[in-house]
Parts: structure tokens; sequence; C-alpha cells
């Protein structure tokens, strides 16, 4: 299936229908001169530990993934930092305060926008909080859960690239929760 670049066919600026490959990961166009790139839109999730070192996950209500765990979080906003983005996430879908926030890896993804494969960069953090009290639901979870990380069986987590970074947080849980 074509991705969200291969399908761009129209100069988003002057509308010209010359929008035409230019090396490698970019289009322009033959009229203005715009040039566009393949660059990935940012996500952001993180492992957000209470302070008896249990990570707040999240049953998904909706597809992809349904019934499935993920985390909080979401797509960076233009003007956002990372860790502002997952601020303003967690808050918007748990009501929760995070504090130290560390990154912990990244991995490239792909959204479904309308349809078509748009490029993704999801990024990780680790980060803690002084409740396990959840205050808002969003329509994308059916529940929050508060699990140790033996708990958490992999086979149950939604996406391919929050279970790399489980792996990658049980590498390094111990300089993470001394
Ligand atoms: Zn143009």
């Amino acid at each position: 299936m074509k991705n969200h670049f291969d399908s761009l066919r129209f100069c988003p600026i002057c509308g010209s229908p010359e929008l035409l490959p230019n090396g490698k990961s970019c289009k322009q166009c033959n009229r203005c001169s715009y040039r566009t790139f393949d660059n990935p839109v940012v996500a952001v999730g993180a492992f957000i530990f209470s302070p008896s070192k249990k990570i707040l996950l999240t049953r998904r209500a909706i597809e992809p993934g349904f019934g499935m765990l993920s985390l909080p979080g979401g797509f960076a906003e233009a003007g956002e930092s990372l860790e502002t983005a997952l601020r303003r996430e967690t808050s918007e879908e748990t009501g929760i305060s995070l504090t130290g926030l560390h990154y912990l890896t990244s991995a490239p993804n792909s959204y479904n926008e309308g349809g078509i494969p748009r490029a993704v960069c999801d990024v990780f953090f680790t980060a803690h909080t002084t409740t396990e009290t959840v205050l808002l639901q969003e329509s994308e979870a059916s529940e929050w859960l508060w699990l140790s990380l033996p708990e958490v069986r992999l086979e149950e987590i939604a996406f391919p690239t929050v279970r790399l970074a489980f792996a990658c947080l049980k590498e390094n849980f111990s300089s993470i929760c001394p």
C-alpha cells in the first residue's frame, strides 16, 4: 500500500499537479519550487511508575489493538517539546502529573491516517507520579491498570514498538527504578 508521502500528488502550497520526486525521500513542485520530505510525525509514550513501582497501562477500547494493553501518550503538536506533549497527553487521559521524565528509547512506526499509512517515530520516556488515582477516562480506554513489570505479559501489548520499549525497560529496570 502507498504511504502518505508516496500518495502526495499535488503541491500543497500552489496546487500544481507537478509535485515530482527529487532524490530520495523528497518531492519538489515544478511551479513554485516548494519541497516536501518523507519525515515522520512524532508520538510519545510513557512508562509511568507509581510510588510502589507499578506501571500505568491502558486497556484499549478501540481498534487497532482492541482489548489489548498500551501506554498513555499521543502525538506531539506543533510548538511542543516531547516532554510537554507527554505531560499534556497524560494529563488529558488520566489526570496524572508527571515528574522525573527521562528518555528511554525510540522506534519507527506507522499510523493509519484515513486508510493511508503515515510514518511515525515513537519516542518512549520513563516518568514517576505520586498517586495511583486515575481521574479521567477517555474513549480510547476501557480501563486503566497499575501492573508491576513481571505482571505485564508482552503478548497482551497492542503494538510492536511498545513491546520493544518494554524489552528495553526490562533491560534497564534496575537503574530506572533502583
Ligand atoms: Zn507549488
